[in-house]
């Protein structure tokens, strides 16, 4: 299998990038931001408690989005890959991430983190809550928080794959298309 996590502070381009290299390579795309946005649309019980965390830019608990994703892989398992967009977003993620994945006979192939500065990030949410109706694109305070949430739990992810031997960095700014190129360059040559 290959599996990519996709990584990446708020306004990346995760999820655009991600659209295209599900076709690519044929993978799926699990982003537990897309999940979570659907059971708050479904008004299930978790989404009414996600939505509150959600609309404060902070980070959902660990067993809530790991409970999601193990139950995703479950149902799963014959596919070319996955694609992890917004997940692990702590260290614990990540463990319980490769502990899912180990039982399944499988591991991460490789992190693939797209950088790009805060000042970028911002002005790309705020036209992305434009369109998109997102609320937590939609107010500065939430994007700082979001961004903060970031830098103080997700980014030190870097470190763990650097150890592990699977993290690579790709410049996340300039044409869609540019980047998209240099992700696949990064992929095939795994
Ligand atoms: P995203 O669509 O990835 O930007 O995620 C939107 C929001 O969903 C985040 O600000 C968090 O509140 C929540 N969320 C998504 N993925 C995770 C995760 N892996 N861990 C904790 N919270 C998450």
């Amino acid at each position: 299998m290959l599996n990519i996590v996709l990584f990446g502070p708020p306004g990346a381009g995760k999820g655009t990038q991600a659209n295209l290299l599900i076709e690519r390579y044929g993978l799926l795309h699990l982003s537990t931001g897309d999940i979570l946005r659907r059971e708050i649309a479904n008004k299930t019980q978790l989404g009414l408690e996600a939505k509150k965390i959600m609309d404060e830019g902070s980070l959902v608990p660990d067993e809530v989005v790991i409970g999601m994703i193990e139950s995703k892989i479950e149902l799963n398992l014959f596919c070319n890959g996955f694609i992890f967009d917004g997940f692990p977003r702590t260290k614990a993620q990540a463990v319980a991430l490769d502990n899912l994945l180990k039982i399944k006979g499988t591991c991460i192939s490789v992190m693939l983190s797209l950088k790009v500065q805060d000042e970028e990030l911002i002005r790309r949410l705020i036209s992305r809550g434009k369109d998109s109706g997102r609320s937590d694109d939609q107010d500065e305070e939430i994007i700082a928080n979001r961004i903060n949430e970031y830098n103080n739990k997700t980014a030190p992810l870097k470190q763990y794959y650097s150890f592990h031997e699977k993290f690579q960095e790709i410049e996340g700014v300039g044409s869609i298309n540019d980047i998209s190129h240099r992700l696949n360059k990064v992929i095939d040559s795994l």
